[in-house]
């Protein structure tokens, strides 16, 4: 069984499927793009880092817009969500077949693998499970911004994440602090300024960093003292998007420093324009105190080498990221939560070079597999790596290496 329907469990099931595994999925098709990323919102990764895993020639994001008539997408094409969704969904179509719209309540150990409660009250024995849930219950929101939201986060308190967004207009006339410097905080800031709120960026960091604009075509000198790779230019990122197999084998607290430091938050090359000079950010701020007056969050910000400073907001828009917690999955049961192995120093689970838990043929995908595989894992990019990997774990064959489906990393 696969949990989950975006693009790793989509290219797991794809596989699984095509070599003959009876494999049932759960979940909406590509949901985290339908109901987490704001109206508007672009990939921030380029076309040829944005395909899916299928198991034969035929799926990448080109070969969709081709079949369905979409304009070509360049490297400096911007990707639409509204287009990787509806890749998504005809991939599924052509690769995967039928997927269950229906959420996993539960996952426990039986005595035969696993019991799965389903949202509809079924009760499904599994003899593996791939979790596929992607970043939706890890959202993470500093604590001390908490009492914004006594009755917890959401659009309609003075205190929200950026996954529980779908469409930011309802902010329009609204005085709106966006808290963050990455992507997420940059793009739903321009897209909160669009729709007519009064927005304005609070980041932590002493200034905004922002992608390079792509070269279609580069010279040989330049790609040899850069190569490309899937996550960006340089050596270090093509070694880690070429072989994630070889970081599983770095000690951990190597793999842990790459994961925190490998790409850490910009903004991408095509929103520049409509951030810088557009709308004000304010660069090495943070919040120390924040409460609620009446239906306004009052912040306090610290800033460098100034004193306190007050700011009243609508509404705080938090755009700080993730956290990989095993513990944050309510769907696995206590036992499972508690006794699973974690990589050290972390609370992501430690996995075999087949994505495989601590408990038998219980595996785990995407961003929760990036402190053991390398950042390639937070990323689509990843999706034929692990696909296969696990692929050949369960049918017990070993892993095919040739480029079936255009680039995909030594395994
Ligand atoms: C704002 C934002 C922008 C991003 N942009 C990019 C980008 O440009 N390029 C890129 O490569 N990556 C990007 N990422 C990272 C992106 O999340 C991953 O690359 C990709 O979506 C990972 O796929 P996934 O299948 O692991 O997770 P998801 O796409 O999140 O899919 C997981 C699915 O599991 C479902 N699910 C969760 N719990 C259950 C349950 N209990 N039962 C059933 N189903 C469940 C969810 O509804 C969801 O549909 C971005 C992430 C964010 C948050």
């Amino acid at each position: 069984m696969v949990i989950g329907a975006g693009p790793y469990g989509l290219s797991v099931t794809a596989h699984l499927r095509a070599a003959g595994v009876d494999v049932r999925v759960f979940g909406e098709v590509m949901g985290s793009w339908r109901h987490a990323m704001a109206t508007g919102m672009f990939l921030k990764s380029t076309p040829r880092a944005t395909d899916l895993s299928a198991p034969v020639p035929g799926g990448t994001l080109a070969d969709f817009c081709r079949a369905v008539g979409e304009s070509v997408l360049t490297e400096l094409t911007p990707i639409p969500c509204t287009t990787f969704v509806r890749y998504g969904m005809w991939f599924t179509e052509r690769y995967v077949g039928e997927v269950e719209n229906i959420p996993v309540r539960t996952v426990g150990r039986s005595p035969t693998g696993y019991r799965v409660c389903l949202a509809s009250g079924a009760e499904i024995d599994a003899a593996a499970v791939v979790v596929a849930t992607g970043l939706a219950a890890l959202a993470h929101i500093p604590p001390r911004l908490l009492p914004l939201a006594p009755c917890g986060p959401g659009p309609d308190a003075a205190l929200s994440h950026t996954s529980q967004h779908s469409d930011l207009s309802r902010y329009a006339g609204h005085r709106v602090a966006v808290l963050g410097g990455g992507q997420s905080a940059l793009e739903s800031a321009a897209l909160l300024h669009e729709a007519g709120a009064d927005v304005r960026v609070l980041v932590r960091g002493p200034r905004i960093r922002w992608g390079d604009t792509p070269a279609l075509r580069r010279p040989v000198l330049q790609r040899l003292v850069k190569p490309s790779s899937p996550l960006g230019t340089g050596w270090a990122l093509a070694a880690v998007c070429h072989a994630p197999g070889a970081v599983r084998r770095l000690p951990a607290s190597a793999r842990l420093l790459l994961h925190r430091r490998a790409l850490g938050p910009s903004g991408g090359w095509w929103l520049r324009e409509r951030v810088e000079g557009v709308l004000p950010v304010h660069c090495s701020r943070r919040i120390t105190h924040a409460h609620l007056r009446g239906e306004q969050a009052h912040l306090t910000l610290a800033g460098a080498g100034e004193g306190p400073r007050k700011l009243s907001v609508d509404h705080l828009l938090a755009a700080t990221g993730y956290r990989l917690d095993l513990d944050a999955l309510e769907f696995l049961s206590p036992v499972l939560r508690h006794r699973l192995d974690r990589v050290p120093g972390s609370r992501a689970p430690r996995l075999t070079a087949a994505f495989e838990s601590s408990f038998p043929s219980l595996y785990f995908t995407g961003s929760l597999a990036a402190p053991t595989f390398g950042p390639m894992l937070r990323f689509v990019a990843g999706t034929a790596f692990a696909a296969r990997r696990i692929t050949a774990h369960l049918t017990g064959h070993p892993v095919t290496t040739g480029r079936r489906d255009g680039r995909h990393p030594r395994q």
